[in-house]
């Protein structure tokens, strides 16, 4: 993964990660709570996006941290359908891209745009009914499969929800268990492997169908079986809906679009991966040589 090719200087930086991991995950939970609020929403209300992005001259600091700039003037674009990897060191502000996206912070300066909109103009709930996120460790809150399925269309039909585990390739182990879909999971239920779990979470957003989506790479934790299990169930996520990928493997990167690396808060280089590794002098070579991205 990205912080466990570096050096000694990675085990504080791993602390960082996960705690900054947890912190994301409860953001994340709260974005869930007000999509399915969201039945509540007027039709008219809920636009569906075509998923255009654009960054323009980005500027942003934690506002536990104003004295450092994590991004200063990062533009990219983005458009409708598109799948892009953004890569860079641990540290880089890739996630801090995603949270900016997500609306989890304001008070940046620049512009992001959403087919063409500034992205405060939109109304909060509608906007994020528009975008999905599958975090690294999918954490499920404790209820049934069929409840953490459900999460992302809350008045979904059997029909809807069997059809989404079948797509997110996580049928086949739900019928496994003597229970099905209504399997208890979390504390007092059955225990899911990573990849079940985060199998259940693509169920879950491909229910949702957003039109923009935020995949922070899975990576290690995964054996192999497991890994492409959750890789064909990302590949249809995926389709028709732009894609940020945070990105660590060459395998996902070779098959995106357009690569963005993150650099000293900027985007510093992008292209494809055989246009970008032939810069011998550049970042993404030097991160690929490190092994940051393998
Ligand atoms: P990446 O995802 O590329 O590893 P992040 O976007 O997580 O990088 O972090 C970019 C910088 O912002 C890092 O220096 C990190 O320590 C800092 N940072 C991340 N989250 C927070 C936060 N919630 N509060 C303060 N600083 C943060
Ligand atoms: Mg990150």
């Amino acid at each position: 993964t990205a912080f466990i090719g570096g050096s000694i200087a990675g085990i504080g930086d791993l602390f960082g990660q996960v705690q900054r991991a947890i912190g994301a995950s409860e953001r994340i939970l709260e974005i869930h709570n007000e999509s399915s609020e969201l039945e509540e929403v007027s039709e008219e209300n809920l636009i569906r996006f075509k998923g255009e992005l654009s960054f323009d001259e980005v500027a942003f600091q934690y506002p536990s941290r104003k004295d450092m700039p994590v991004l200063c003037g990062l533009s990219m674009q983005v458009d409708s359908g598109e799948k892009v990897a953004l890569v860079g060191k641990s540290g880089a502000g890739k996630s801090t891209i995603a949270h900016l996206l997500m609306r989890l912070y304001d008070g940046f300066g620049g512009s992001i745009k959403v087919d063409g909109q500034e992205i405060q103009s939109y109304d909060l709930s509608a906007f994020r009914k528009n975008i999905g996120i599958v975090p690294q460790e999918v954490i499920l809150f404790g209820g049934t499969i069929r409840e953490n399925i459900a999460y992302g269309k809350p008045n979904a039909t059997e029909e809807e929800i069997e059809a989404a585990a079948q797509k997110a390739h996580a049928l086949e182990f739900i019928k496994s268990f003597p229970e099905g879909l209504d399997t208890l999971v979390g504390e007092r239920g059955v225990k899911l492997s990573g990849g079940q779990r985060q199998r259940i979470a693509i169920a879950r957003t491909i229910l949702k169908d957003p039109a923009i989506l935020i995949l922070d790479e899975a990576t290690s934790s995964l054996d192999a079986e497991s890994e492409q299990q959750v890789q064909l169930a990302l590949n249809e996520l995926m389709k028709g809906r732009t894609t940020l990928i945070i990105a660590h493997r060459l395998a996902t990167i070779k098959e995106v679009d357009r690569i963005y690396v993150v650099e000293n808060g900027k985007i510093k280089e992008s292209g494809a991966h055989n246009e970008l590794i032939g810069d011998v002098n550049g970042t993404y070579h030097h991160l690929v040589n490190l092994q940051l991205v393998n």
